[in-house]
């Protein structure tokens, strides 16, 4: 045979190959069309295009297809035919998050959004039983009307699905006193990137029996099945709460406020949360209708919460006696108490408003980072340092969950520098903050998760065997890549 003979061969085979998967792709996305119904699929690119955009447009994909089960069974025969056929999956729920997990480079979306029903909600157990695609706000809902709490909350709640909050193990505002997204789940329910159904719906509180699954599934932003269900905890609804802002002169003295409001008030504690002068400004200048409740700017600020079951005064007056001693010994410099709910909920209004407000500070490079609680006072001051030291003119917007140890360290770019300049210098900067964080047994993500964004942080920052044992895990569930490729995990 000529070599022009066998290379008009290879090529007709690459063509008939490139065409059978076509031909499978097709079947498959016909077969995908017919299990879910008219309503359960999106195709043009109009409807597409919410899906494949990161919701600030930092991030933006492409995909076949929208997929939306309506049920459990219809998600696992969904996923059963992109198996058959090797196409990706990219789970989405809220599409609300900031690491670029939920963007789809080809194959499918599947989407959670008609998988939302409360199941059941027992209030002896203290449980609620929801589907993947509910609200968080309408599961907070759900809970207040059977008089209790589900305490997962975030600046999201209204838009972010509980779906992701599993997926991406969310934390929030009361972390504190109730832990994260994964401290809150008894049970859960998994469709595997085979197809088939965990059903691990239990709302056990005491359950030995061998390796507890559900947590493989939170946190692993739908790189190992998709989540279908879960079981959550409730807790008794507190009938009071106590809010307050705090003006300090340093975050030494927030640190030594936190430590002091942990020891007086122990579990009342729900929520203390910090914020830099820089931040602050940009708010009560950009942010409509947001004044500064205190008498003057301060260098930092504190915003603390206490929650009580009982409906007297008792928690107002506990919080006002530790800020009265914290005045009287210098630690802070001013305070203000909430007077009423809506006073309340417009001291916490300032404090979401803040990524919002610095983005009217030009661009912006984000961190993400955790530290010992102990710490944080020095990674603080630490970190403004080294980035001061490095381009002059930088404003740090230092923010988050003081308690947590959980700071949001965003640097704004210099006044009168060029955004692209300013932003062409991301890794740079991810590079020294996270050097530092790493010093100080930090982590480089503390609660947004990897996506796609931090996937080189994954290789730098965390130890082989770790990598190597989490890939075997991948490897083992999902042998063909489908579920969420390229997020998460170096390749292996
Ligand atoms: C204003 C604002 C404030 C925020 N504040 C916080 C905060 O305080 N704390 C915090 O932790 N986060 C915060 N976030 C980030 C974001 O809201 C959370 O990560 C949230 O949990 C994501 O939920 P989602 O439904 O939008 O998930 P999506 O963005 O849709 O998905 C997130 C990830 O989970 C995967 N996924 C989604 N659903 C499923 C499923 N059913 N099964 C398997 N995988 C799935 C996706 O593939 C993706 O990787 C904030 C975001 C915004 C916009």
């Amino acid at each position: 045979m000529t070599c022009v003979a066998k290379l008009a061969m290879t090529s007709r085979h690459l063509h008939n190959t490139v065409m059978d998967q076509l031909v499978d792709k097709n079947t498959a996305l016909d077969a995908l069309r017919e299990t879910v119904g008219s309503r359960g699929w999106l195709d043009t690119t109009e409807d597409l295009e919410g899906y494949v955009t990161e919701w600030r447009g930092l991030w933006r994909g492409q995909c076949d297809m929208v997929i939306s089960p309506a049920s459990t069974q219809e998600m696992s025969r969904v996923v059963a035919i992109c198996a058959d056929a090797k196409l990706p999956i990219t789970p989405q729920s809220g599409n609300t998050g900031l690491v670029g997990g939920g963007v789809p480079h080809g194959g499918i979306v599947i989407s959670t959004r008609r998988m939302s029903t409360v199941r059941a909600i027992d209030t002896v157990n203290n449980t609620i039983s929801v589907e993947a695609g509910c609200i968080l706000a309408d599961i907070q809902i759900a809970a207040d009307h059977a008089e209790r709490l589900f305490p997962l909350s975030l600046a999201a709640e209204g838009s972010c699905r509980i779906g992701g909050n599993l997926s991406t193990n969310a934390g929030g505002i009361q972390v504190l006193r109730y832990g994260n997204a994964r401290d809150l789940v008894l049970g859960l329910e998994v469709v595997l990137p085979d197809g088939r159904i965990w059903d691990g719906m239990t709302g056990l509180r005491k359950n030995n029996t061998g390796y507890d699954l559900k947590h493989l599934f939170i946190g692993a932003e739908g790189t190992l099945g998709v989540i279908t269900a879960a079981v959550l905890k409730l807790f008794p609804k507190p009938k009071r709460r106590a809010t307050a802002i705090v003006g300090a002169r340093n975050v030494d003295n927030t640190l030594e406020l936190f430590t002091r409001a942990q020891s007086d008030l122990g579990d009342m504690l729900s929520a203390f949360e910090y914020a830099n002068q820089f931040s602050m400004e940009q708010v009560f200048k950009y942010s409509e209708g947001m004044n500064n409740p205190l008498s003057e700017v301060y260098p930092a600020y504190a915003f603390l919460e206490l929650s009580n079951l009982r409906s007297d005064n008792s928690a107002q007056a506990r919080l006002e006696e530790t800020l009265a001693g914290a005045l009287e010994d210098n630690i802070i410099l001013d305070a203000a108490l909430a007077q009423s709910e809506a006073q309340a909920k417009a001291f916490w209004s300032l404090r979401e408003a803040i990524p919002e407000a610095q983005g009217h500070a030009g661009a912006s490079i984000k961190h993400d980072v955790s530290v010992p609680i102990s710490k944080v006072a020095e990674f603080i001051h630490h970190a403004c340092e080294l980035v001061t030291a490095e381009l002059p003119g930088i404003r740090p917007s230092t923010f988050g969950h003081f308690g947590d140890g959980n700071i949001h360290f965003n640097l704004s770019q210099p006044e009168g520098m060029a955004p692209a300049e300013f932003l062409a210098k991301w890794n740079h900067f991810n590079k020294l903050v996270h050097d530092y964080v790493a010093s100080l047994n930090g982590s480089f993500s503390a609660e947004h998760g990897i996506g796609e964004l931090k996937i080189k942080d994954v290789e730098r920052y965390n130890n082989s065997v770790g990598i190597d044992v989490m890939q075997t895990i991948k490897r083992a569930l999902d042998p063909t890549n489908i579920m969420n490729p390229g997020k998460v995990l170096p390749d292996s």
